[in-house]
């Protein structure tokens, strides 16, 4: 096949390099044209082809959207219980877990709308209303309320209408060349972190199943998983995915910043933060603490661990404990450095906070530390608490330099659409010594899938992704678990 031609961003281009489409009402999402004043330009190649699969992708949205009459015949389809040729196909989009879970799987999703030629609608839940901006032209993403497949939220992996269970028990043909009307009109795609190989669900993953799945008219997935990976192990996408992405480590990159943008409700936090705290900042430097109920940690630790890190790695200034008067060369101009601590505790703000408070740094540099709010504890089912975890991400990926905790899917999230590889803060789990430091500097700017398909396809027995397609590798922060490089 032939390569396809790429273009570099031009820094301060408003379409980030025909990345988004120009056809929208700009105050009605500003984030979607301004979140480039605030973030650094992409370095990261973008392919001519992703730029002309995604204006495809945006004719067929509006073509088979929702309230149009090609909308309305597939789902009238739902009702005859099989499938047929219909001009439109689509993948329905589930909300499960933390912010950060649900927008690389929400980004992942739209891959596979892109690698299937469905069209991506979203199940539209209370805690995520006012959240995101409609990222297709002239249309909607949200499914319609009277959508006739009820219990969206209920599926799980026993559900008797998932893929899995229907070839479980022999009741749907898997015959790749089978006729559409042998199947079913709908099917649920069980993807959540406990899918395992034992349930048929994993059989997503095989090239023969893509097959049958892709003359399905309606698939209704659910994952919280950054599932990307996996899809690079199916041989039938693999072309068209080397060619939208000949840099394989930035899908989340491109289309993260493609299709996620805060509604203006969002922004309205993001830019009353940043333009009160970060706006005059020299260089911005991004810390996320996420502390894990399987790691648990102290707030004196996790503190320590941050200042560890930062000073061996020369992200930030030690300071002069046995000082506390201003030294000479300090300088009150507006160059000095902001940390951004991001976290669910305040304690280790407050601690970071009066270490550059009480004493003066050894370079004589001003250090600000912000924390924009302290949750105490995740409270997803919340609007207000999601938009600040969303803000937050956002803030985070206007930094220079970013340290995130290894695992957090909401650290991913931030730099990924930055762009930039993070140092990743250890887990407890580990110890941290001279092999082993408190943090490390990442490898990619991929996010991690963590609970990945071990199965070999073709025997129906166990296999490592990582040893089927030589692009997929091992994260660097999540054991046992692959990303693409
Ligand atoms: P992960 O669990 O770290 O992979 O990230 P998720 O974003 O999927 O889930 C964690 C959720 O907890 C977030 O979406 C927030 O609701 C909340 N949360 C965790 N850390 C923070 C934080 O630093 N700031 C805010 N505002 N919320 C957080």
């Amino acid at each position: 096949s032939t390569e396809p031609t790429a273009t570099a961003v031009i820094p301060n281009d408003r379409l980030l390099g025909g990345l988004l489409s120009p056809d929208f009402d700009e105050q009605s999402c500003l984030s979607r044209y301004q979140s480039m004043l605030y973030r650094k330009a992409s370095s990261h190649i973008l392919s001519s082809y992703l730029l002309l699969k995604l204006r495809k992708y945006e004719a067929l949205h509006k073509k088979c959207g929702p309230n149009t009459p090609l909308y309305q015949k597939s789902v009238e389809q739902i009702k005859l219980n099989h499938s047929t040729e219909l001009e439109c196909n689509y993948v329905v989009w589930s909300p499960y877990d933390g912010i950060g879970n649900r927008m690389l799987s929400l980004a992942a999703t739209f891959l596979y709308a892109l690698l299937t030629d469905r069209v991506m609608l979203i199940h539209q839940s209370e805690d995520m209303v006012d959240l995101l901006c409609e990222p297709f032209p002239g249309t909607t993403w949200y499914l319609p309320l009277n959508f006739p497949i009820h219990g969206l939220d209920e599926h799980n992996k026993h559900s008797q209408n998932s893929y899995g269970y229907l070839v479980e028990k022999n009741m749907i043909n898997t015959d790749p060349k089978a006729p559409p009307y042998s199947l079913p009109s709908s099917i649920y795609v069980h993807l959540l972190h406990d899918m395992r190989e034992d349930h048929l669900h994993v059989r997503f993953y095989c090239d023969d199943d893509q097959e049958v799945i892709s003359k399905i008219n309606w698939v209704l997935l659910k994952t919280n998983q950054y599932i990307i990976p996996g899809l690079f192990i199916i041989p039938k996408y693999a072309e068209e995915l080397a060619r939208m992405f000949p840099s394989k480590e930035t899908v989340f990159h491109h289309l993260g910043r493609y299709l996620l943008h805060p509604s203006n409700t969002v922004w309205g936090m993001i830019m009353r933060y940043h333009n009160s705290y970060l706006a005059k900042s020299k260089e911005k430097i991004g810390i996320q603490v996420r502390i894990f109920d399987w790691a648990p940690i102290s707030a004196e630790k996790s503190y320590e661990q941050v200042v560890r890190c930062t000073q061996q790695e020369l992200i930030l200034p030690g300071v002069n404990v046995n000082q506390s008067q201003i030294s000479p060369s300090t300088s009150t101009e507006a160059t000095a450095r902001t940390v951004l601590l991001v976290s669910l505790y305040g304690e280790i703000y407050e601690r970071l906070h009066n270490l550059y408070f009480e004493h003066p740094t050894t370079t004589g540099e001003m250090i600000s530390v912000y924390q924009p709010s302290h949750e105490e504890k995740q409270q997803t089912e919340k609007k207000f608490h999601n938009y600040k975890a969303m803000a937050e991400i956002w803030l985070l990926s206007f930094s220079d330099v970013l340290v995130t905790s290894a695992g957090s899917t909401f650290g991913y999230v931030s730099y990924g659409l930055a762009g930039i590889k993070p140092w990743y803060l250890q887990s407890s789990l580990k110890a941290w010594n001279i092999e082993h430091p408190s943090c490390y500097r990442a490898a990619s700017i991929d996010a991690c899938y963590h609970t990945p398909p071990h199965f070999n396809c073709k025997t129906g027995g166990k296999a490592d992704p990582r040893n089927i397609v030589r692009h997929v590798r091992q994260c660097d922060d999540y054991t046992h678990s692959p990303t693409v490089k």
